[in-house]
């Protein structure tokens, strides 16, 4: 299973992860990054097949994924 790790104080929470993921395992959430905006959460990551989409189309880095 991929460990999939957002960082709050980089995260946005511009949501671009939610469409870049094909396995849409990324969800809206509640939970603020450090700007004070909310920032998606990982949902079902054994679901995650390691294509770093979301690392790459993270326009500010935030998210780290270990497969
Ligand atoms: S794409 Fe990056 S900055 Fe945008 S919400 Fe997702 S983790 Fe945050
Ligand atoms: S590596 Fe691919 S499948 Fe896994 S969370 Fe990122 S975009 Fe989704």
């Amino acid at each position: 299973m991929s460990q999939i790790t957002i960082d709050k104080a980089c995260c946005k929470g511009c949501n671009i992860c939610l469409n870049a993921c094909p396995k849409k395992i990324f969800v809206k959430s509640k939970k603020r990054n450090n700007y004070g905006t909310a920032m998606p959460d990982v949902k079902d990551p054994e679901t995650c097949v390691g294509c770093r989409m979301c690392e790459r189309l993270c326009p500010d880095g935030a998210i780290d994924v270990e497969a």
